[in-house]
């Protein structure tokens, strides 16, 4: 069997590791056909080592030079913006894996939709900020769309795992609470950027880890479940976890719960999607084919390990504290209110953080200058890619200013 192609956008970001990870245990599954990077070279040029893409991207045009110069000449090596854009619509390309870090990631994933690919979304950023374009051109384009997201991965695992997919009462989320569910509230004025983003449970990067530390992740992540299950908002529920074992739980009408486990790992959630896009590509026949004989030989491996429940001991779960987290509530408020709201929060947030991580503004200052732009911010409705980043650009100046 052929080897399906792949296109990983955001290769050196540790999205694009995991995803690494899983290519090499699945050894003639995948072929990495383009790799896109921002600033990373020396991890792009050890990416090309390994997988041998036929291209490069780095968003920074000012890397091609220095990449050219130590990549086999035969590796095309493009630049800027419309180079990340190019390859996840490369028409060899069967499989695109978007984990571009935030809104800069929207170009791509609508590149990817029109091309008819299957996306393999890491960016929320893209279903945050342009929901409901990215929903109204998938439902035009033979493209389809999965999350690897570990919690919205887990849910679609579970949806299928009940095969009618139909009858869903709720679904619910976890979150580990980050790295200052015991911190008194007090004393967030004074965390630091270092504090922020040591997450307990989870190796991520800086924007992300300080959107775990919010709690805005999950905000942002109710968002992308209200688009890609199309549930409305009182249907989707958090509940915090700090052992994130539990990933995602979908309940039924019968009030039965099924909910995915495993070891806190972006490998699992990443092997899943792809596994569902490789059988649909090159065994269409057992695409459904839950239950049968060969199951165990076709599961995609990952070097993650095995979940010691016994070992594991105590799960716990418990609801969100709003008045130490708000975050949450004003994603909700932003999907609520419709059009613009949830891009201006979006760019607000990207923006503050930025400014947290650069040390010009305090920890609590991030959320309170979010909700500053967004209460200020008069809505519009948003038809196209233009009027988001009209909008996104509107709201970063606007938490600027602040
Ligand atoms: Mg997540």
């Amino acid at each position: 069997m052929e080897p399906v192609k792949l296109a990983l956008l955001g290769a050196s970001g540790s999205i694009g590791e995991s995803t690494l990870a899983v290519v090499r245990a699945n050894p003639g599954k995948f072929k990495v056909e383009a790799v896109t990077g921002n600033t990373n070279l020396s991890a792009l040029q050890k990416i090309v080592e390994e997988f041998s893409p036929r291209h490069v991207c780095v968003a920074d045009s000012n890397g091609v030079a220095a990449l050219r110069r130590v990549l086999p000449s035969d590796v095309h090596v493009h630049g800027g913006d419309d180079s990340i854009v190019m390859a996840a619509s490369l028409p060899e390309v069967e499989i695109v894996v978007g984990a571009v870090v935030g809104f800069a990631g929207l170009r791509s994933t609508l590149a990817a939709i029109d091309s008819g690919k299957r996306l393999a979304l890491a960016n929320k950023e893209s279903l945050v900020a342009g929901g409901e374009l990215v929903m109204s051109r998938l439902r035009k384009s033979r493209a389809r769309m999965l999350s690897i997201d570990s919690e919205h991965a887990s849910i679609h695992q579970c949806l299928v795992g009940y095969k009618s997919g139909v009858g869903i009462r709720k679904i619910a989320i976890t979150a580990s609470g980050g790295p200052f569910l015991h911190t008194d509230v007090s004393l967030l004025d004074h965390v630091t950027p270092a504090e922020a983003v040591r997450h307990p449970r989870w190796q991520m990067g800086a924007k992300i880890s300080v959107d775990s530390a919010t709690m805005m992740n999950k905000g942002l992540e109710v968002i992308e479940a209200h688009y890609l299950f199309g549930l409305p908002l009182q249907d989707i529920e958090v509940l915090v976890h700090p052992q994130s074992i539990v990933h995602g739980l979908v309940e039924f009408n019968d009030r039965s719960v099924i909910a995915a486990l495993y070891e806190a790992n972006m490998q699992s959630p990443i092997a899943f999607v792809l596994e569902d896009f490789y059988r649909e590509l090159r065994c269409p026949g057992c695409h459904d084919g839950f239950g049968e004989r060969e199951q165990r030989e076709r599961n995609f491996a990952t070097t993650n390990s095995s979940l010691d429940l016994i070992k594991k001991g105590r799960l716990e779960f418990m609801p969100v504290d709003a008045g130490k987290f708000p975050a949450l509530d004003l994603c909700r408020k932003s999907l609520q209110r419709g059009g613009s709201a949830a891009a201006v929060l979006n760019a607000a947030n990207e923006e503050a953080v930025s400014m947290f991580l650069g040390g010009e503004i305090r920890f609590t200052e991030i959320v309170q200058i979010v909700e500053a732009v967004t209460s200020s911010h008069q809505i519009v409705p948003l038809e196209t890619y233009e009027q988001i980043v009209a909008v996104d650009r509107w709201a970063r100046e606007a938490a600027r200013k602040i």
